[in-house]
């Protein structure tokens, strides 16, 4: 026998809600579905706030990296929207990590919880990706997100979200989780060693503010747009370099007096910033990819391996990475707040979608509210 969900008369939940689902490629249109229940070891969570992530522009055009049903997720009634954060309304019948009316942001990935990457914390790298049976959730990309009402998470997607910070900030902490994740990849030891972060997308700025955070000297914020590098001065880099008008490498050897750097952390997804980053870091130095480009490149291997030199790959935000993030923001030590821009209402959705995409008015992270 199971138990009944908790839940309380403090929040009415409808049978049904509003929710955003793919069409044809490119199309998203609004429809009714039915709130979703959630199970032993998830909350449902009604959705405040969503952020508009370059994926979702990416999933709406091309499909991929969403998946549903072991296939492309267009014309399957599935909603996208992975950067959200909102209020706990009912409880999973095992569920007392959480309480009924707690505000909380989300993490991407509950991974199945039973396979070897899962059980080393490499979860956004679970092997049965994408295995709803199994237990695999990634909200937005294979599992319903945050373009509606409501959604069921897993606890181990949650983040408490303290009082005295805003919705909008809140959806930002699975950015700053992700580039967290790849500071922890690399290695952990960033205070006293130089890090460069290339591209200064919401990961890279972000990127920038944990690295600062803990104790990285310098901080260099390589780029193009101005106005971004500025912001990501604002953020904690020492430098900022574009490289329109320096050789990322030569500047890079500047401001480090010849030595180089230890860590990168590649968010461009720029053909040449691998073979870059292995000439801006020192023998022995480690790099951390966090974007992927969308060709082949060439990259100098010899270079590579005669100077052990280390290259890694990150999906998203393993060992939990958010709630270290969260614990940053939370103590104020960046302000993640520089890189929302524009908020827009749940129904305005292919507004919001549209500044994101053309970046009208400088548009970096675009959110949306139920709730505005
Ligand atoms: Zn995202
Ligand atoms: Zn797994």
């Amino acid at each position: 026998m199971t138990e009944p969900a908790r839940l309380s008369n403090q929040y009415p939940i409808p049978e049904r809600m509003k929710a955003w689902v793919l069409g044809d490629p490119g199309e998203i249109r609004p429809t009714e579905k039915p709130v979703p229940h959630p199970g032993a070891a998830e909350v449902l969570v009604r959705i405040d706030a969503v952020a508009i992530c370059a994926t979702d522009l990416e999933i709406i055009a091309h499909g991929l990296p969403a998946m549903v049903e072991g296939g492309l997720p267009f014309n399957k009634n599935f909603t996208i929207g992975h950067e959200y954060m909102g209020t706990v309304v009912k409880l999973g019948p095992a569920v007392d990590e959480y309480a009924v009316g707690d505000r909380v942001t989300v993490e991407v990935h509950a991974g199945c919880g039973r396979c070897a990457r899962c059980r080393q914390g490499m979860y956004t790298s679970c092997l049965n990706y994408g295995d709803v049976k199994k237990g695999h959730r990634a909200n937005g990309f294979t599992t319903d997100g945050g373009f509606a009402e409501y959604a069921v998470n897993n606890i181990n997607t949650l983040v408490h979200v303290p009082d005295d910070m805003s919705d909008e900030e809140a959806t930002l902490v699975v950015t700053a989780g992700t580039a967290m994740y790849g500071l922890d990849v690399l290695g952990g030891l960033i205070a006293g060693e130089g890090v460069v972060v290339t591209g200064p997308g919401p990961i890279g700025l972000l990127g920038v503010a944990v690295a600062k955070a803990l104790g990285a000297d310098p901080v260099i914020l390589t780029g193009t747009r101005e106005r971004r590098l500025e912001l990501g001065k604002k953020l904690g880099a020492d430098h900022a370099v574009n490289v329109r008008a320096e050789n990322a490498v030569a500047a890079v050897k500047r401001l480090t007096g010849g030595k180089g750097v230890q860590f990168v952390l590649e968010c461009s997804g720029a053909p040449s910033a691998l073979d870059e980053a292995a000439q801006m870091v020192d023998r022995g130095g480690r790099i951390c990819l966090a974007a992927f480009p969308h060709e082949r490149v060439p990259v100098d291997l010899a270079h590579i391996v005669r100077n052990n030199i280390y290259v890694f790959g990150i999906r998203g935000e393993g060992r939990s990475a958010t709630h270290r993030a969260m614990a940053l923001m939370k103590q104020k030590r960046f302000d993640a707040k520089l890189v929302h821009t524009h908020t827009f209402p749940l129904d305005q959705l292919p507004t919001a979608l549209k500044f994101a995409r053309e970046r009208i008015d400088d548009a970096i992270k675009v959110v949306v509210k139920n709730h505005p």
